[in-house]
């Protein structure tokens, strides 16, 4: 039986939680076993009926003050509990760092198989199997489960989100939790500073890579951007060089994203960006090499230097709004 765990973060049930119920569902359903979830916090209850909403069957809900925030070591005691209570075949965790904490510690108390970061998941006759990138995205590796019990992390933005049918029926119960002692205290949460839009939830993305030649242009980028209300992505490559903070960085070791419309301007688009991206809807890409990959994948390629493209089309996006 699979389970599905919604951790909740910051008030809210992490966004990741839509697509594991999907994920989990299709799997279950091959199997013709229910979907269960279990949800963990003091504030717990309030999300147990949005979890049966997007798909889950029963939810085991652990409220409890000491999984209010994210400890390691108590959020893998309650999880862990549960699943060796209720035999769970299969534990589907978010690609986030609280998911892949998760999975490390998991997978040592059920002696479970651990895949992360897996971007495609199903059953077939034999058992369970799953792919993910390796090296660096080089090679797409195909993995099946030794052992009986497996724990998952999936990446982001690569499965569909669950739909929301508010009243589906279910069942919620409630889970017993005693924490036991915690090397980990929680001190305080400090969010990072910034009116970026976040990458994860935007509709539109500009990004930039080392076609813009130097860090000032950003600014072209952020131009662009702010015309057309959309967030702003990066490559590693700009990352690496400080042009840019790595929270912008979209790709295998950055963010997952599946934007309407990824605008990418002066990407290259090697299999590590492209990790993070091809699920976006239309991708647009700018670029002086029409042979590059991002110009061969895109929707629509425009060849040409950013430097002189990306002003006019500010300039013909704000003659349009009627602001110039
Ligand atoms: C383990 C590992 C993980 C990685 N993870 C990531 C990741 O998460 N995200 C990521 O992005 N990369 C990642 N990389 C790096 C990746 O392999 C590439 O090096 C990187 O994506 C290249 O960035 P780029 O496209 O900006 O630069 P380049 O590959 O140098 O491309 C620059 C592009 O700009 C174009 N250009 C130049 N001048 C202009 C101009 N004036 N106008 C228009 N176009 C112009 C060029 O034609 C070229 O296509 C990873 C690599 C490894 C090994």
């Amino acid at each position: 039986m699979v389970l599905v765990v919604a951790l909740i973060q910051r008030g809210s049930l992490q966004p990741q939680t839509a697509e594991l119920l999907s994920a989990g569902r299709s799997l279950a359903d091959s199997e013709k076993q229910p979907l269960h979830a279990i949800v963990l916090g003091s504030k717990a209850q309030a999300f147990a009926q949005e979890l049966i909403d997007r798909g889950a069957d029963k939810v085991h809900v652990v409220e409890h003050q000491a999984l209010d925030n994210f400890n390691d070591e108590l959020h893998a005691q309650a999880v862990g509990e549960l699943a060796e209570r209720e035999k769970y075949g299969l534990v589907l965790l978010p690609s986030s760092v609280a998911g892949r904490a998760l999975a490390g510690r998991l997978s040592v108390r059920l002696k479970a198989g651990v895949a992360a970061e897996v971007s495609e998941i199903a059953q077939n006759g034999t058992g369970l199997k799953a792919k993910r990138y390796q090296y660096g995205g080089n090679l797409i590796s195909e993995l099946n489960f030794g052992a009986p019990v497996k724990v998952v992390t999936l990446q982001a933005m690569v499965f569909p989100r669950a739909e929301s049918k508010p009243g589906r029926s279910g069942e919620i119960v409630k889970a017993p939790f005693q924490p036991a002692a915690s090397r980990i205290e929680f001190v305080s949460y400090q969010p990072e500073e910034s009116n970026d839009l976040d990458l994860g939830a935007a509709e539109r993305i500009v990004s930039g890579g080392r076609g813009l030649g130097t860090a000032e242009g950003f600014k072209l980028i952020r131009e662009l951007a702010g015309a057309i209300g959309a967030a702003v992505g990066a490559s590693r490559a700009v990352v690496d060089s400080g042009w840019i903070p790595y929270r912008h960085q979209v790709g295998l070791t950055g963010r997952s994203v599946r934007p309407k419309l990824y605008i990418a301007c002066g990407i290259s688009g090697q299999i590590q960006h492209l990790a993070g991206m091809t699920s976006s809807g239309t991708i647009v890409a700018i670029n002086t090499d029409a042979d590059c990959p991002m110009m061969q994948m895109a929707t629509i390629s425009v060849c040409g230097d950013i430097n002189e493209l990306i002003p006019l089309i500010v300039g013909e996006i704000k003659k349009r709004k009627g602001h110039a």
